[in-house]
């Protein structure tokens, strides 16, 4: 394969080759990439702004990760924290460390997921910068988005005997993080990594190239339900339970057996030996919409294709509990990321 040092372009030749096929599709992005900075207009909006920085073996592995696949997850990990706001994402700045293993056709592909994303979202990428580093990559992507007045959902706004609801199904990203984990762990030492994944294609797909619930935020406008709460899974169910409750100051009750999961995560839970309530509670990754509404819209929430309610919101006092397939109670505990694999 072709290799290009970036060093034969330049840092500005870069830019300019990386960026110049992209058209602005969004009437608020007057002035993308080429100035000094980005032009934006949200004349009678509210103007949402998340960030996140991304750590080469911190927070993605480039032993499986490809860098196409890379660039499409980077932006939409930001567009789902839009959509978590009820918002509408539409416009990122992308910035890179670079190290010299890298070339520029590397960039090239992880642009072409970059743009790929953008395109399916309806996102424009006005701006960025890259510059070299000693080691590895990191990656920030900041995202703009609109909200409107009155129509921005909070953390802090559910209530007692709201209901809980959740979009999808919870765990596939981690089964399939735990997979390409132990496929490296086999494959050690040798060049050629190239393991059968047949039968769990859906566990790669929802921790390579995951989705944000862009149709979840249209059909709830469609239908028009303003959930009281919502925040997006990135964590995990139960730290993300955990923030709205603590927000909202109330409790929560959830039933186990409500919680959406997919065949191929239960087969490969059971394989790693791992409780999959576990780790549809605790993965994360899922990038999934977690929002409470009122108790009086449960027919009109549940008609909606992939919503499921899981529970309700009680008193702050009583906890955050999980009722549990034999009808005992156990309280949430966000375990995080990082102590799944020691639970039992
Ligand atoms: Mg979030």
């Amino acid at each position: 394969m072709k290799r290009t040092e970036i060093a034969s372009l330049g840092e500005f030749g870069l830019i300019d080759h990386l960026t110049k096929n992209i058209e602005l599709k969004n009437t608020s992005s007057e002035k993308g990439v080429g100035d000094d900075a980005a032009v934006l207009s949200y004349a009678n909006k509210k103007t949402l702004v998340t960030t996140d920085l991304l750590l080469e073996g911190i927070h993605f592995d480039l032993m499986y990760v490809p860098l196409k696949h890379l660039g499409y997850k980077s932006a939409v990990v930001n567009f789902s924290d839009i959509y978590a706001m009820n918002g509408q994402p539409k416009q990122i700045t992308v910035s890179l460390g670079i190290s010299k293993r890298f070339s520029v056709e590397d960039l090239e592909l992880f642009y072409e997921g970059l743009s790929l994303a953008c395109q399916e979202y309806g996102v424009d990428l006005v701006g960025g910068d890259t510059s070299s580093s000693l080691t590895g990559m990191a990656i920030s992507v900041t995202c703009i988005g609109e909200g409107e007045e009155g129509k921005i959902v909070y953390r802090n706004g559910a209530k007692e005997t709201d209901l809980i609801c959740i979009s999808g199904d919870l765990g596939a990203a981690f089964m399939g993080l735990q997979l390409l984990e132990r496929e490296k762990a086999v494959y050690s030492g040798e060049t050629d990594f190239q393991p059968d994944f047949t039968g769990k294609e859906y566990l790669l797909e929802r921790q390579l190239k995951p989705e944000a619930r862009k149709d979840i935020v249209k059909f709830l406008s469609e239908e028009g339900i303003v959930p009281t709460s919502m925040i997006d899974v990135s964590d995990g169910l139960s730290s993300e339970l955990k923030h709205i409750c603590k927000q909202s100051k109330v409790g929560c009750h959830i039933y186990e057996e409500r919680i959406p999961i997919d065949y191929q995560t239960a087969m490969m839970a059971e394989q790693f030996n791992m409780n999959v309530s576990t780790v549809a509670l605790n993965g994360g990754e899922d990038y999934e919409l977690l929002f409470t509404v009122p108790l009086y819209l449960h027919d009109k929430v549940s008609k909606i294709k992939g919503v499921h309610v899981i529970g309700h919101i009680t008193k702050e006092g009583l906890g955050l509990v999980m009722e549990t397939r034999d009808g005992t109670e156990i309280e949430l505990k966000a375990q995080g990321w990082d102590s799944i694999g020691e639970e039992k």
